[in-house]
Formats: C-alpha cells, structure tokens, sequence
C-alpha cells in the first residue's frame, strides 16, 4: 500500500516537476505540490527502504532546455526547505540552536521568479545562467543583459558571483496576460512562469520587451569580499550598483522572525511584485558553514511559504476572463 503510494508521489511529482520546469506550465497549484511533496517526505522517513536516489525529495527540480550552451556552477544551486507554520520554524530554530546557538537570522521576502546567477570579471558582466538541475544551468547571458537592474559594470576588479532572483512586477504580468489573451494566446499562470519563459527564449530581443528585474540575494563567495555575515554581504553587493530587496531584516530570535512573517502576510499585497514567502538564513557565514547542506538545500536557511489566497486567485481569474 506505501510502495504503491510511493510510486504514484513520484510519479505525480515528476509530472509536475516537468510542466512547471521543462515547459513554464504547471497544471496544479504549488500548494497541491507542496501538499504531495510533504506526503512523500514523511513515507520516506517513515518506510526508507522505499527511498530511491533519484526521489523527488531529494532532487533541484529543473531541467536544461536544448539551445542553450551548459553552465557548470562552481557551488551548486540548492533549492530551500520548506516551512508551513509556527511548529516548523520553531522546530526549524531548534536544530539550528543544537549546532549554533548564539546567531542571528535574516528574513528576505522569497521573491515569485527565478533564481539565476551572474558572473563577473574585471569590473564586466561576463557570463549569467539558470539554476538548471542545481548543478548545470541554462546560460542566458544575452537575455540577463537586456534587464536593466543588473549592472553591466561594477566598481570590483576580482572575479565574483553574485546569485538572486529574476521576477517580472504584477502590473507587467497583468499587461502580458491581456495582450496574450488578446491574441488568443495561453495566459501565464504565475509570474514565475512568465519570468522563466521570458528569460529561456532563444531571441533576446522578446525577453528585452518583458520589463523583467532582478532582486539580488546571495553572493556565494562573501568571505572573498572580506564579510563575516550576510547582511554584510547584501550591504556589500548594493554598495557596487546590485538590486538589493530593501525589506530585510536582521532577527536575533525565532519570535523576531514569526513577527516579521506576521507583518508580510499582510503588506505583501501592497508590494508591486509577488512574493510566495518569506526566507529565513542564518546571518553568520562562519555559522552557516559549520550547519552545511544536504543535497538538495542547505540546513541554515529554510522558506516560510504562506498559506494559498483563494480570494486572490478568483480575482485574477476575473481579471483575465474579462
Ligand atoms: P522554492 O521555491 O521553495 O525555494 C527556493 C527558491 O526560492 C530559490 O531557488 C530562489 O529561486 C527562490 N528565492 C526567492 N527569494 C529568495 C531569497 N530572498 N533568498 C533565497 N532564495 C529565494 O524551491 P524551488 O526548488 O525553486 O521550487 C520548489 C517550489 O516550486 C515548490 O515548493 C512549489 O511551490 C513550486 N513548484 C510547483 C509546481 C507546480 O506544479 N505547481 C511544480 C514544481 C515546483
């Protein structure tokens, strides 16, 4: 009965895995994947003879589409664990405490786009790809240069790599969707969705009339730039021209995270882009090398993903009918 379960998740999840990465396209909402993806990590940890090393709990989603040249990133680009509620991160908090026990957390908004890195040598945008299957990405340097918050030239001669979001605003996505519809064309579901089919075009010219933007987030190599925390590091990287999401913060406890958790589940709906959640990571780079990752995400950071909105939803499927 599990075994058959097991198989029927994996399935599914694959399935999904493909329409949301491969084609841009989901066919189910990301709280039923969460739902699935959740059912399936506790049968695994229940029944772990039934684990297999390709499970989907233990894979980056994605995939590379063909006509694009291959990026092997240097560190991999792990996904994020997943918190539902107050329980998760307390539990979240706990683990972190038995290793680290005196640090602080960032909270970021988890930006609705796609994660894609930057690569820079002698001051110049050099090279830019997707996330791919967390080890090999997609290079998309020629669309990544068409958006104009990511800066072509930095005031920093050594190489560096700078990782963050990709996302187009509600506002362009709304205008998207009514031309598209206009033409008789399929809406976007989300604008996830329309970011990564924007960016994964093979002409650069149509992702250069999507008005996208990128919020940065990570930079993979912080001590290099003489940091000992993140935040440091985010100063850092907006000090050289970068797009840094003004709306973080620094919490010295888990109460400090769930109160700034409380403040975005409602101003979120005033922000002119879409976030899905708020990210937590442990501040101190020192901290977060000593907690490492798994294969799939690293155990100093975890996503707080907020609960489904139906009300909005029915809006927009108004909005997109009309
Ligand atoms: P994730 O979206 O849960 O979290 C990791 C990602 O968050 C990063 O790769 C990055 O792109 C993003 N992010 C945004 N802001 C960030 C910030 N400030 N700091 C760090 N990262 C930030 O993980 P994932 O592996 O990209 O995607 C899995 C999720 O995608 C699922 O939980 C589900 O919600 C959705 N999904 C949906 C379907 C579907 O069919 N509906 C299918 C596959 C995946």
């Amino acid at each position: 009965m599990s075994k058959q379960r097991v198989e029927e998740l994996t399935k599914l999840l694959n399935q999904y895995n493909k329409e949301y990465y491969v084609l841009d396209k989901p066919s189910v909402s990301d709280r039923e994947y969460d739902r699935l993806m959740q059912e399936l990590i506790e049968l695994e940890a229940q029944y772990p003879e039934l684990k297999s090393s390709t499970s989907p709990t233990v894979r980056v989603g994605g995939a590379i589409l063909e006509g694009f040249n291959k990026v092997q990133h240097e560190k991999p680009m792990l996904s994020l664990g997943n918190a539902f509620n107050e329980g998760d991160l307390r539990d979240f908090d706990a683990r972190i405490r038995k290793v680290s026990p005196n640090i602080s957390y960032v909270c970021e908004l988890k930006i609705d786009g796609l994660a894609v890195t930057l690569h820079y040598r002698d001051g110049q945008f050099v090279k830019g790809a997707t996330r791919g299957d967390g080890v090999v990405g997609e290079d998309i340097s020629e669309n990544l240069k068409t958006i104009q918050t990511i800066p072509l030239h930095i005031p920093y001669k050594d190489p560096l790599e700078v990782r963050g979001e990709v996302y187009m605003s509600k506002a362009t996505l709304d205008k998207l969707n009514k031309q598209r519809a206009e033409k008789g064309e399929e809406l976007f579901a989300n604008p996830r969705n329309a970011a990564a089919g924007s960016l994964r075009q093979l002409d650069s010219r149509i992702a250069a009339k999507r008005e996208l933007a990128m919020f940065c987030y990570a930079v993979p190599s912080a001590e290099e730039l003489g940091c000992q925390t993140h935040d440091e590091s985010l100063q850092k990287i907006e000090e050289l021209g970068f797009n840094v999401n003004p709306n973080r913060e620094v919490c010295d406890s888990i109460d400090g995270v769930l109160a700034y958790i409380e403040k975005w589940s409602t101003n979120r709906f005033d922000l002119p882009y879409e976030i899905d959640g708020i990210v937590i990571k442990v501040n101190q780079l020192n901290e977060q090398q000593k907690l490492g990752s798994t294969v799939k995400s690293p155990r100093w950071a975890i996503a707080y993903k907020f609960p489904a909105e139906e009300v909005e939803t029915i809006l927009k499927d108004i909005i997109f009918t009309v």
